[in-house]
């Protein structure tokens, strides 16, 4: 039961590396992104979700505006009525690159974080607030995350086989370390049966 949890981690974690992997070299040659921008008539707020791959990086990123201008609120309402400021997800692809300008050395190298509240009369109107958050994270981050187990995993073996080989070099049981120089067969200290025939010295 463990052991088929632990394949099926494993398995996970490799098709995920796959994945990054291949978002990270397309995200050098276009940006994907999937967005929504809703307009809420109720709250008068409207919203731009989105999650882009962009030049080695994902990004999460919200904005929202409070509409404080009565003639544009009410114009995104008949909109939003009419069908506009669709509310479901869909994808687009575009050309340019989207780059944090005001990223520090290691936000480039890491994750890049940034919140902010404010007021916002250039969308909106006078009094319009606007709030959000926009996250990137390379996407050599990613696949490191995604090789934490598979590396773990295959250090351990390493290490077992290695300490194994040298057990069955210096004539010591594989399992318990006892010496084996003095007995053949079937360890008395474990009951592990002895494979190879002890070393004699
Ligand atoms: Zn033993």
């Amino acid at each position: 039961m463990k052991r088929l949890l632990l394949k099926t981690l494993l398995f996970l974690s490799l098709l995920l590396f796959i994945g990054v992997v291949a978002l990270w070299v397309l995200s050098y040659r276009r940006i994907d992104s999937i967005s929504r921008y809703p307009y809420f008539p109720a709250t008068r707020e409207y919203c731009q979700e989105a999650v882009r791959s962009s030049a080695g990086r994902l990004w999460v990123s919200s904005n929202r505006f409070s509409i404080a201008d009565n003639g544009l609120a009410a114009r995104m309402a008949k909109d939003s009525s009419e069908g506009g400021y669709d509310n479901a997800w869909s994808h687009e692809l575009f050309g340019d690159r989207i780059y944090p300008d005001d990223a520090r050395w290691w936000e480039r190298a890491g994750p890049y974080v940034r919140t902010w509240r404010g007021l916002s009369p250039g969308m909106g109107g006078t009094g319009s607030v606007s709030s959000g958050y926009a996250v990137a994270v390379p996407y050599w981050n990613l696949a490191v995350v995604a090789l934490l187990l598979p590396g773990t995993l295959l250090v351990r073996r390493l290490r077992s086989r290695r300490s194994r080989h040298m057990a069955e070099v210096l004539g010591l049981c594989v399992e318990c370390g006892y010496d084996l120089r003095e007995s053949g067969g079937r360890c008395p200290e474990c009951g592990t049966t002895v494979a190879h025939a002890a070393a004699t010295g």
